[in-house]
């Protein structure tokens, strides 16, 4: 017969063993955002804003003592305020969300580096990435990781960008800073935070393949938490209990990642992830509000004016080819040419306003314009359009695509500048009035 002392004996036991398996298997969860793009405001679609996106931080970290709010890069560069202000109010206007952890990415470098340099000293968290370099191999940024103690367990958090950044910035953007490819770099330096951390994050504003990469190729590496790629992934991508997550950009999600960690084993024990949307059922933060509100009223002069009206929502392709469309008519050229990256929204549907075209041209890129015998003149170009190898044809396109090399304009000169891309097209938009 057991006795009742026997029995508060085992009792007493499992009471320890369970203790002792609560201290192996430790919770952490991941807030992230990438990409938010100085997306002060709800969208077209009235998704996203930063008042909103605030609200929906601080539930999620409403007595979670062990999440971590991280942003994967690209916080400027989208909307009035960035542009006309270099970025900085954005970086300033972010402190409210109070990020534990950043790093760059490539949009981070628009206007310029010395402007990037800050940025870092804006107060918006501690930057973080590992593999943008000078020509001694000194970081730009002070770390390439942090180590945060999280429910008493080592976070290591890594940034890094994509690895050929001279194809996302012209060289005069970049100055003397280069990117080292991120794989191998990672690598080494999760090699490093071995003895050093119980789990590896990396903060991975790279190209959707390298992000895929590191989930495959670097072991050290728990979870990627992507960026740079806008669309969200659909669902977390596993392999061998490693994980790659990534949330839409623009402020249109917010991503959790709850994790469970084997502390001893420093793996994964499991996960749940979830895309919180930044919709209207989410009450503006009344701070955050006020500060967007104030820079806001900055730009309004300038951009809340009406240019005309538009008969139908153009996006993408249909955006593209208008657009060169203008740029010819404008420029007297036969031609026009623009990567689809360069447009950054929709034209909504309706009556314009200049601030709808500066959120599809946030960028100050010029026109160029060059004369080219029909067999030089880049593929796409040549795709697009009816040309005879010897006759010679005028063709315009922006500062942008011919410094970083884009659409096989390599090689090419175009020696004729002309106005900011974007002044152009609302030039164009008032000229027509209507667009069919
Ligand atoms: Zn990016």
């Amino acid at each position: 017969m057991v006795s009742r002392f026997q029995r508060l004996i085992s009792l007493l036991l499992l009471l320890v063993a369970a203790a002792a398996a609560q201290e192996t298997v430790r919770s952490l969860s991941l807030l992230h955002v990438g990409d938010l793009h100085a997306g002060l405001l709800p969208d077209l679609q009235d998704h996203g804003g930063f008042a909103r996106l605030a609200t929906a931080i601080r539930r999620e970290q409403q007595g979670c003592t062990w999440c971590l709010l991280v942003n994967a890069g690209d916080l400027v560069q989208g909307e009035p305020v960035s542009t006309l202000f270099q970025g900085i109010p954005v970086y300033q206007i972010a402190g409210l969300f109070h990020f534990q952890i950043s790093t760059l990415g490539n949009h981070d470098f628009d206007y310029g580096w010395e402007t990037t340099s800050r940025f870092l000293k804006a107060g918006v968290a501690p930057i973080v990435s590992a593999n943008v370099v000078d020509g001694g191999g000194r970081l730009f940024t002070r770390n390439a990781y942090v180590i945060r103690k999280v429910n008493g367990m080592r976070v290591a958090v890594i940034g890094a960008l994509m690895g050929h950044l001279e194809n996302y910035e012209a060289p005069a953007k970049l100055g003397p800073w280069h990117s080292l490819p991120p794989i191998e770099t990672v690598r080494k330096i999760a090699a490093e935070l071995a003895g050093r951390s119980d789990v590896i994050v990396l903060l991975a504003h790279l190209e959707a393949a390298e992000q895929a990469a590191v989930l495959h190729e670097v072991p050290e590496i728990a979870v990627v938490v992507g960026a740079h790629v806008h669309t969200g992934l659909e669902k977390a991508e596993e392999f061998e209990h490693r994980l790659w997550v990534r949330a839409e950009c623009c402020g249109r999600e917010l991503g959790r990642l709850d994790l469970k960690v084997d502390v001893p084993a420093k793996k994964l024990a499991s996960w749940n992830w979830k895309r919180i949307p930044i919709d209207s059922s989410i009450p503006p933060a009344g701070d955050m509000a006020a500060r967007v509100a104030k820079w806001e009223k900055r730009v309004s002069k300038v951009v809340d004016v009406p240019i005309g009206e538009s008969r139908r929502e153009l996006a993408k392709v249909d955006l593209q080819r208008l657009v060169e469309g203008a740029m010819a008519e404008q420029m007297g050229a036969d031609f026009g040419l623009i990567n689809l990256g360069g447009l950054r929204d929709k034209l909504p549907q309706g009556r314009l306003l200049a601030r709808h075209v500066w959120n599809v041209m946030p960028f100050d890129n010029k026109v160029v314009v060059g004369k080219f015998k029909g067999s030089q003149l880049p593929p796409a170009v040549a795709k697009a359009h009816t040309v005879e190898p010897d006759r010679e044809y005028t063709l315009a396109t922006i500062d942008f695509v011919v410094e970083t090399g884009a659409l096989g304009t390599r090689g090419l000169a175009f020696p004729q500048t002309g106005p900011l891309l974007r002044d152009l097209l609302i030039d164009w938009i008032k000229k027509k009035q209507v667009i069919e």
